[in-house]
Formats: C-alpha cells, structure tokens, sequence
C-alpha cells in the first residue's frame, strides 16, 4: 500500500518531497496550479523531471496531481465546461511531464440540467481528454458526496461512466468521506465488505486505483464534504481497520486529504501507517 497526503507544492517541489517524507509517506498528491482559478499553470519540463526523480530517491513510488475544484465538465455554460475540459487536459500533459501516474478530478455538477443530457456532455469530455493522454497517466474519476446534482455520487454512476468510455486509462479514485456522505455505511467491517461487493458489481475491482481516505463528522447520507481527522469521526476506527484488511485496498495507493498542519498531518499519517502495518 503506498500511503501518502496532500501535500502543498508553493515552496517548492524540493520542500514537498522532504515534508513527504519526513512524515513516512510513500505516495503524494498535489495541485499543478492554484485550484480555485481557469487559468492553466505552465508546464516546465526540466522542472517535473527532477521532482519526478527526487521523489522516486525519496522513496516517493507513486503521485498524484489533484485537478482544480472549479472543474464542472457537467456545466450548461459552455464557458465553463471548455474552460473544465482545458483544465483537465493541461493536467494530464502535467503529469506525464512529470511522471505523475494519476490525475484525479470531481466531475461536477448537473446544476438544473437534465441528468442524462448531463451524463452524455460528461462522457464525451472524458473521451476527448482520453484522446490525448500519454501513456502511464490515469485520467481518475473521484467519486462526489453526490449533494444535489453532483456527478459521480453513485457506484452505479460510475460503473456507467466507466462502461460508456470504457478506455484502459479511464480510472477510479473512492474519497472514503464522500462515500460515507453519499450514504455507504463504510465504519464496520459487514459495511466495508457489502461497499467492496458493489464496487466489484458496479465499477470492478481493477478500475479503481486510488483512494482518499479522510474521515468524516457528517452523518451518514448527509452530501456534505467535509473532511476530518482518521479515526476521529463516524466511520472511526473500526471503519478504517475494516477497510486495511479488506483485500480490495491491497497494494493500492491512498492519500490523506485530513485537515490542520504538520503535528496533524504527522498523526494521521502515523495512525493509517499503523493499521495497515497491523492488517
Ligand atoms: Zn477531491
Ligand atoms: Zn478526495
């Protein structure tokens, strides 16, 4: 399992690979740009080879690049599902400059639209992407707290996704938190397991190559994101030492998306190292 966070890449990518490691992370995730804007960050070369190979001497085996929040591939407003499509795009080419393996994205929302209009836009902007992409990057649909008309709440929405494009580089990133907010009862071990046999049914297993695993105090079924600290809210610590043991999970990668600064960071990091090394 290569287990790893969010990690902030403003000081630098030197800076971010000791903080990963510095807390005993073997996997990282990051934003290639500032996530609250269209605009798409330049891409340097040079730069993403040597963070690609610092991160591989650091023990670093794998990264993520974590899209911008403001994409809505889902949108009516041309304007904005363009401008989603040239942000996901320009990540993609991110990460194969810097051997980045995942590109994780939300999907968006359908806002007022009808769902299955929605859904065929979603579609045909995942296979323009996938086009593109290089090989050894993943495009990964991360899975939402299904709020409102949010896309991709579902295992059955995403199982569908996956089956419409079905392209070998289209992936599947499960957000423990928003899982729990879209009403998987994932905090015992018979609730992992049934969550585990609808992702088999649904999306299969293979297809999913990633995972967030943040903790939640939202009630279960409330579409809230809000994330927290591992096993400090509902899915607790049961929920997560089911999830080690499950065998769907095995040699995965997983990044904490928890809050707070570095003491935080370092105990949730040490508390989701030690269940794994006891699963
Ligand atoms: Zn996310
Ligand atoms: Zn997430």
């Amino acid at each position: 399992m290569n287990l790893g966070l969010h990690c902030r890449v403003g000081a630098g990518y030197d800076e971010t690979i000791a903080y990963a490691k510095r807390l005993g992370c073997s996997s990282l995730q990051f934003f290639s740009g500032n996530p609250k804007t269209y605009r798409v960050g330049p891409i340097d070369a040079p730069a993403l080879e040597k963070f690609a190979a610092n991160r591989q001497s650091a023990g670093i085996a794998t990264a993520a690049i974590h899209t911008s929040y403001l994409i809505n591939l889902a949108s009516e407003d041309p304007k904005i599902s363009h401008g989603s499509l040239r942000l996901l795009t320009n990540d993609l080419k991110f990460a194969a400059a810097g051997a980045v393996p995942f590109v994780n994205t939300h999907l968006g929302s359908y806002g007022k639209r009808d769902r299955n209009e929605g859904f065929a836009q979603v579609v045909a902007a995942l296979e323009t992407a996938l086009a593109d992409i290089q090989p050894g990057v993943y495009l990964v649909m991360e899975n939402s707290a299904g709020a409102g008309q949010l896309c991709g709440g579902t295992m059955e929405e995403l199982g569908a996704l996956v089956r419409a494009i079905n392209h070998p580089q289209l992936a599947v990133c499960l957000d423990t938190a928003h899982s729990w907010a879209a009403g998987y009862d994932i905090d015992s071990p018979a609730g992992v397991d049934r969550f585990f046999d609808l992702v088999e049914r649904e999306i299969g297993n293979d297809r999913v190559v990633m995972f967030h695993f943040n903790d939640t105090e939202i009630e279960l079924g409330g579409h809230k994101d809000r994330h927290w600290h591992i096993g400090e809210g509902r899915i607790g610590l049961a929920g997560f030492r089911a999830i080690s043991t499950h065998a769907a999970v095995r040699g995965k990668t997983a990044i904490l998306e928890t809050p707070g600064e570095e003491a935080d960071d370092q105990r949730n990091m040490d508390r989701i190292k030690s269940l794994f090394a006891a699963a």
